[in-house]
């Protein structure tokens, strides 16, 4: 299928179903793509429409949704913790989080957020690896900005039973286990499964684990790679870098060498993109091979 912009190609009428994503910039987000393929694809009588809004704005901004008739928005970055302050309600997982990234309108007019960052990593994750189980073992988790507190959540709740949390500023790992630690609900505690430890100790925490993840910057196209030395990793372990640009990191390259499996960044941005479309839509899109391809077309140096 040839698709080209969805507003150059469908009309709108008078019903049209309209969302959109909050950023300052935008212009680098993804998500316009990501939606208006799936609109196009499922033949939807909607929009999904890109603000750059600064933060002074923000919250003006994100509380005119409802009276613009829009059923929500995405948000990212620098709003994502802004709008976790100013929605009406939360999902038992933003507010596990810390921020969202989701904005639903509900029918009352009131405002719910949503975070699904680490719904994306599991469900990419599950979906690359089919026998990959979460009560296999000990995760290794390096990094502890918003990604990985997401990560860590969603982990957690899946049944990985203990977490090793490795970050260059130890003090921001230990606020990033301390927050989720004190999570508990329905009987499911966080207390106790989560250990921090320092950077340098990174290759040793490596023994025994079934998962590694970076969620640093380290690797990025125009960072410095990450280095780790991998001797302790079992084979057996999954290793899953959520930076996409390149989709092959210098880790995952290391990682394939030597015989692991491994699971690249760009799922975790699809598939977080999948709850806000359903609610806002009323479809539950699929992440296709086509849809793969046609985000990863837009990605400069991604390949
Ligand atoms: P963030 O909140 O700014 O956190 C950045 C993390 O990278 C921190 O842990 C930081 O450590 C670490 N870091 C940065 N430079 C480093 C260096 N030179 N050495 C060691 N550690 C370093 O960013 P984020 O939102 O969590 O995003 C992190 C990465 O994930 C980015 O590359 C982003 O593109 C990617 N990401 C991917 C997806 C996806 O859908 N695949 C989604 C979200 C984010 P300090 O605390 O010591 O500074």
């Amino acid at each position: 299928m040839t698709l080209t912009h969805p507003t150059i190609t469908r009309t709108l009428s008078g019903k049209s179903l309209i969302a959109g994503v909050f950023g300052w910039p935008v212009t680098h987000s993804r998500s316009p793509r990501l939606h208006g393929y799936w609109l196009q694809h499922y033949g939807i009588d909607g929009a999904y429409i890109p603000f750059a809004t600064a933060p002074e704005q923000f919250e003006q901004a994100l509380r005119s949704l409802p009276h613009l008739g829009f059923r929500g928005a995405n948000v990212t970055l620098p709003h994502k913790e802004h709008a976790f302050e100013i929605v009406d309600h939360l999902t038992d997982r933003a507010r596990r989080i810390g921020a969202v990234n989701t904005v639903i309108v509900e029918e009352n007019g009131t405002l719910r957020g949503d975070n699904t960052d680490g719904f994306g990593f599991v469900e990419h994750l599950q979906a690359s690896i089919r026998d990959w189980r979460a009560a296999t073992g000990s995760a290794v988790v390096l990094g502890a900005g918003g990604a990985a507190r997401a990560i860590i959540t969603a982990l957690l709740e899946a049944g990985v039973p203990q977490i090793r949390l490795v970050n260059r500023t130890r003090a921001r790992a230990d606020d990033v286990a301390a927050a989720i630690s004190a999570q508990s609900y329905e009987r499911v505690s966080f207390a106790g499964r989560i250990t921090v430890h320092d950077w340098d100790q990174r290759g040793e925490l490596l023994a025994d684990a079934a998962l590694l993840v970076n969620t640093t910057q380290l690797g990025l196209a125009g960072q410095p790679p990450l280095e780790i030395d991998l001797t302790a990793l079992p084979k057996t372990a999954v290793v899953d870098d959520i930076v996409y640009v390149p989709l092959e990191t210098p880790l995952l390259a290391a990682a394939r060498k030597r015989g692991n499996r491994v699971v690249d960044g760009l799922g975790m941005l699809l598939h977080q993109a999948r709850p806000g479309f359903a609610a806002w839509f009323k479809v539950e899109p699929e992440v296709t091979p086509a849809f793969r391809d046609f985000v990863l077309a837009d990605i400069p140096g991604a390949r």
